[in-house]
């Protein structure tokens, strides 16, 4: 039979082709890449060995050892092939560790090929897989179907880990590589009915084209300037890792300081000071012989997760602490670095990627010049609370769980409490009290602040209307109003109906804008405000002191207070401060708007601002947030006592 080589020969041409590239663009780092290397060798050793042996078949009767070594080595290799791209597989869906665990899975990972090298092997006495027949001609054996049975078994189980693990890969991803298995699968079938044709090779060699084309695109995770993986990889990979539970030490290392040094030295110098955290990090771990994957995050940001193999995480992080703080000359200005390094362990201090995501955020604020521990952080900051922030309050909204409280606002010119602000609370039995700069932002990036925002009115609304508020003498209740809920169209609509239905008079309201919300310049915050204003709401502009506080902007707005934060109430201990709040103190009064100082927890406080001529204060030195009841009595004491 003559067999047909020139698909062998273009199969040989192509491997030889993509492992040039490989090497040529220098993609031999990394795990991945180590295992297409080895993919690719691999084939290009089976598609010589196939042409090797089709070759001694033509010579003729003879050549007894040579078509013996060249059968086996192709037939062993080709088995090998399709192990090794499942390996492949595995190690683009990072599952080394699943597939690895319990021993029902690693038979069914190895016995396979072990079946394969046993039928090789003992092929040489019993003759199962293929022998020569008496003419020496190449024929195939009884058993010959299990090395099809074995090369379908792991495009099986390749094809479940790419389903399984598909939502870490892209589609086009998935396609090509399922692609590349049809293929396959196909030029198998051919090959098996028509022998003659050996198309075999060239088809795998064609899925491997694919792979290297749509799979391994460097240029999309690796940085080009410091020669790390980037973001894109860092992410999917911490998915994965957390995903899977999969426990793994990653040490994170931030140059905190890193905008600084950029406007200090530019971007060349940067550059170099980027280039050399990247080469100590891989240097320090090379020397030591530790597989690791390297991440530049941006910023300053660094990251290493180590593959595998258990290792002195603290050792390393010591010395990265130590070697970064020393500081370093580049074009000729001393620059020295604060550089943050911290110990996490994956799957066990951090089980979500939500979690990493705000672990990380809040990591520079950390720093204390010593390396850090993932555990003591967590510890202090409850990251799962944070992932789990938006079940809560869906949780909390659905079984009624919130709560309003007050904290009476002192009237200084008519020494009564003429007000209270609502404020939100929340005790769960798992976190206890959550605080509400927790509560709102989360809500409102879920969305669930319109919703929580209302609520909290319909409360307020329902307490105005009753007969204790009467009795209480209270001009109005504030309530706050988050920047996003400005932002809704029908905002304005929403409120006068609730006002409406418990038929509480618009005065006895007065909301709270923050500036953040006000110079968002956005024309519906601007309509709701004048609607709300023009319905008989009174406007408050909450936390005054804290963003840019643009007075011209400001006095254009239909605010009839300002609330004074109190980061702007410790004037005791800076008297700069002590003068730029008694001039803003004048601007506001002569603009005609009244002041609420927040966070006066003293006498000192309490006299300092009244001298100013400031009309009402509200802090722990009046009263806390009280819940309801507890603040009628309050305030019902106080009258009392008048
Ligand atoms: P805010 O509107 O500026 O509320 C005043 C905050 O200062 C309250 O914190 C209050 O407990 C606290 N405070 C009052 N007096 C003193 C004092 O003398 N010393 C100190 N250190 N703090 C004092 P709280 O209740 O934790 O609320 C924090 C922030 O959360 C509020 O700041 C507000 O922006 C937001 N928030 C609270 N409840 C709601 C709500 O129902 N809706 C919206 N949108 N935001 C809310
Ligand atoms: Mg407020
Ligand atoms: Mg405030």
């Amino acid at each position: 039979m003559e067999k047909n080589l020139y698909f062998d020969y273009a199969a040989i041409v192509l491997e030889i082709v993509l492992l040039s590239c490989i090497l040529v663009r220098k993609m031999t780092n990394g795990r991945m890449n180590c295992v297409f290397v080895f993919l690719i060798t691999t084939a290009l050793l089976t598609t010589s060995m196939d042409i090797l042996a089709v070759a001694f078949d033509g010579y003729g009767p003879g050549y007894i050892i040579e078509k013996y070594f060249f059968h086996t080595g192709y037939l062993l290799l080709r088995a090998f092939t399709s192990f090794f791209y499942l390996s492949y597989i595995i190690v683009l869906t990072d599952t080394w560790f699943k597939a690895m665990s319990g021993l029902i899975k690693k038979v069914m990972l190895f016995l396979p090929i072990g079946l394969v090298v046993a039928l090789v092997i003992s092929n040489f006495w019993t003759h199962n897989l293929f022998y020569l027949d008496e003419h020496d001609v190449y024929t195939r054996g009884n058993m010959f179907i299990w090395l099809y049975i074995v090369n379908f078994y792991y495009i099986a189980y390749s094809i479940v880990k790419i389903f399984r693990y598909s939502r870490y890969m892209e589609r086009e991803k998935i396609l090509s590589l399922l692609f590349a298995f049809g293929m396959v699968i196909t030029a198998a079938i051919v090959q098996f009915i028509i022998p003659r044709i050996l198309v075999d090779m060239f088809a795998y060699a064609i899925g491997l084209l694919l792979a290297f084309i749509l799979v391994h695109r460097p240029e999309e995770i690796v940085d080009t300037d410091t020669g790390l993986m980037r973001t894109v990889a860092y992410v999917r990979d911490m998915r994965q890792s957390l995903d899977t539970g999969k426990k793994e030490t990653l040490i994170m290392i931030n140059v905190s300081n890193f905008h600084v040094i950029r406007e200090m030295i530019g971007y060349n110098y940067t550059l170099a000071v980027k280039k050399r955290i990247a080469y100590e990090i891989t240097e320090y771990f090379r020397t030591k012989s530790i597989p690791i994957e390297a991440y530049y995050i941006g910023s300053g940001a660094y990251r290493v997760r180590s593959m595998g193999r258990e290792y002195d995480a603290e050792d390393a992080a010591n010395y990265f602490n130590d070697l970064f703080k020393e500081s370093e000359q580049y074009g000729g200005i001393m620059i020295n670095m604060t550089v943050c390094v911290c110990i996490v362990r994956l799957s066990e201090d951090i089980t979500s990627f939500e979690a990493l995501a705000a672990f990380e955020s809040g990591l520079n604020d950390e720093y204390t010049g010593n390396v850090l521990y993932g555990s003591e952080i967590c510890r202090k900051v409850r990251y799962n609370l944070v992932r789990e922030m938006d079940t809560i309050i869906e949780n909390a909204l659905r079984d009624d769980e919130f709560e309003v409280v007050y904290q009476p606002i002192w009237s200084l010119h008519q020494k009564k409490y003429a007000s209270a602000e609502a404020l939100v609370r929340l005790n769960t039995k798992k976190y206890g009290p959550i605080s509400p700069e927790l509560i709102i932002p989360a809500a409102e990036k879920s969305g669930a602040i319109h919703r929580l925002g209302m609520y909290i009115l319909e409360n307020v609304c329902e307490f105005i209307s009753s007969e204790e508020f009467e009795r209480l003498g209270l001009d109005y209740i504030e309530v706050n109003l988050s920047p996003v809920q400005c932002l809704q169209n029908n905002l304005a609509g929403n409120i006068t109906e609730i006002l409406k239905k418990h038929n509480v008079p618009p005065e006895k309201l007065n909301l709270e804008i923050t500036e953040t919300a006000t110079f968002e310049g956005h024309s519906s915050v601007m309509n709701n405000i004048t609607k709300l204003n023009k319905a008989g709401i009174g406007l408050s502009l909450d936390d005054f002191g804290t963003g840019y506080s643009n007075m011209t902007r400001i006095a254009s707005m239909p605010f009839s207070l300002i609330k004074l934060d109190k980061s702007l109430t410790d004037v005791d201990n800076n008297p700069n401060l002590a003068i730029v709040v008694e001039n803003l103190v004048k601007m506001i009064k002569s603009l005609g708007m009244k002041i609420v100082v927040e966070g006066v927890e003293d006498e000192h406080g309490a006299d300092l601002f009244d001298g100013m001529g400031c009309e009402y204060i509200q802090g722990y030195y009046y009263s806390k947030p009280l819940k309801k009841n507890d603040m009628i009595s309050f305030i019902e004491a106080s009258l009392s006592n008048q």
